[in-house]
């Protein structure tokens, strides 16, 4: 690659002028032989050109579409004038990852759908935010930050992209930072999770060397809660994050459901899509009828895994129509070409066997929509007499995930949790455990990569605020807070009606 200094500042507003662009695609046939990634970058005269589209609204609504803030028109600007460099150091400063996150975001929910062109065809924000990254991260001057280091130390548990984010931020802070991970790699659910054809293994790879080289220690095959208590760690630390995911499948509670051949989407996936071996028990979809259950992003990634893997026929079974299913329209377009068959308004009632005991078919039911449910979307009712059977060899069940309960036997279980199981956080991420920070999934349940990144950040500054105002008066490792306290230490911004560290003594 190279870069282009010559500026055409008058190159911008063109999206009358300039269609929208896509990056160039693989096609299906060729694709679904191996797990590559199916996109490639654009080149560099049409990111100019795609990134002189830009409107440079005054009030972005692409920044505000963006869960991290991300300075887009900014970095638009500098693109279209071929100054892809800086174009990525300004990504950098509000990303931790800017050439993973374009990857798997579904921008058409969040920076591209926001775009004031949009109905023109929004600028492919995603697109220009993976070249400049990658053109930045090719030429070498992705720079690892190693400041001066300021003697305090931060235990990040999960090496996911809240785990990652975090590290980064509170590296760059001078903090000593050990992540431990209870896989033999770190990587988390951008390594174990997200299929190669989304996000290949060495970009993953490529950003935890980044770390390393900023000095964060990684500590694999450590389970916390196992290996090591949470009290063992914040005695060896000042602070600690629990980024660690969610990883309990929902249930499919349907009679049948236990027949052999059923299966739970997550670790299939897993086991498909680990770079080593997991050690989990094979699952052959080769020459099978596959039918996945669930209409999210998880349902599109067992459905095109399946299908790499030599599903004879593949059939996502989702109980609302396209336009509520939740996965994104960029997977679900992709799924498609790739043969996977989708049959929206239609729902398991039943899975029937053989006297072997394994599956043979799926009972559904015809659903149609009723009036709006508590999410605001119209709640799925079945349709009287409208049962038929849907052949099947193997079951993928893809109905998303609850955080892993903390074990009541480990000191874990000292973090408060809501009734859906999330860990519970104050506005700056911390738990009822001072001193113990949390974001990502194990807090929201299952979300968007960019959400995790967005909390690992917020508790990076979070634990650097608490640790600041608490640098020689750490709360000692016993306490633990009740229910709705927090704790004053987060200087300023606590809510009105939290008790004050003094008042909880
Ligand atoms: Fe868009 Fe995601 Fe990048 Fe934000 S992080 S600009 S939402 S692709």
């Amino acid at each position: 690659m190279s870069q282009d200094s010559t500026p055409t500042g008058e190159a911008r507003h063109l999206w009358r002028e300039i269609d929208r662009s896509e990056p160039p695609k693989r096609a299906a046939a060729e694709r679904i032989t191996d797990f590559h990634e199916i996109y490639s970058l654009l080149d560099e005269a049409t990111v100019r050109e795609q990134a002189s589209r830009c409107v440079q609204c005054a009030e972005p609504a692409c920044v505000a579409g963006c869960p991290l803030g991300n300075r887009i028109p900014e970095w638009l600007g500098l693109a279209a004038e071929g100054k892809f460099l800086e174009a990525a150091e300004i990504s950098r400063t509000t990303s931790n990852m800017p050439e993973i996150c374009p990857r798997v975001c579904p921008q058409e929910r969040l920076c591209e759908g926001a775009c004031v062109v949009h109905d023109q065809g929004s600028i492919c924000i995603g697109a220009i935010e993976k070249f400049i990254n990658e053109f930045a991260l090719a030429l070498g001057v992705v720079p690892a930050i190693i400041p001066t280091p300021n003697g305090k130390r931060v235990a990040v548990v999960g090496s996911g992209p809240g785990g990652l984010a975090c590290a980064d931020e509170l590296c760059k802070l001078g903090y000593g930072v050990t992540i431990f991970e209870s896989q033999l790699l770190p990587g988390g659910l951008l390594l174990f999770g997200i299929p190669a054809f989304k996000l290949e293994k060495e970009v993953v790879e490529r950003r935890v060397d980044i770390l390393k080289q900023q000095g964060v220690e990684f500590k694999v095959g450590v389970t916390v809660g196992e290996d090591i208590g949470l009290n063992d760690l914040l005695a060896g630390h000042d602070a600690v994050f629990l980024g660690i995911g969610a990883l309990k499948s929902k249930a499919l509670d349907v009679p049948g459901a236990d027949l052999n051949g059923v299966y739970q989407g997550l670790p299939f996936l897993a086991q498909k899509n680990a770079p080593i071996s997991l050690g989990l028990p094979p699952v052959e979809v080769k020459g099978k009828r596959v039918v996945v259950l669930g209409g999210g992003d998880s349902a599109m990634d067992c459905l095109r895994t399946a299908i790499r893997c030599g599903a004879a026929d593949t059939v996502c079974a989702y109980r609302r129509d396209l336009a509520n299913m939740p996965g994104s329209r960029k997977e679900y377009a992709n799924a498609l070409e790739e043969g996977a068959r989708f049959m929206f308004l239609t729902n398991p009632i039943a899975l029937d066997g053989n006297a072997e005991g394994e599956v043979t078919a799926v009972r559904c039911v015809r659903m149609e929509l009723g009036e709006p449910d508590a999410s605001g979307r119209r709640k799925p009712q079945p349709v009287k007499g409208s049962e038929f059977t849907l052949p099947a060899d193997l079951i993928l069940i893809a109905y998303g995930f609850d955080p892993v309960p903390f074990p009541s036997e480990s000191d874990l279980s000292r973090v408060a949790v809501n009734k859906w199981g999330g860990t519970e956080t104050d506005a700056n991420q911390m738990t009822s455990v001072p001193g113990v920070f949390a974001g990502g999934d194990v807090v929201r349940g299952p979300s968007l990569v960019v959400h995790a990144v967005l909390d690992g950040r917020k508790a990076a500054a979070g634990i650097h605020r608490y640790l600041s105002a608490y640098a020689t008066t750490k709360l000692p490792a016993s306490v633990t807070l009740e229910q709705g306290q927090s704790v004053a230490c987060i200087t300023g911004d606590a809510p009105a009606d939290v008790k004050t560290y003094a008042n909880i003594q």
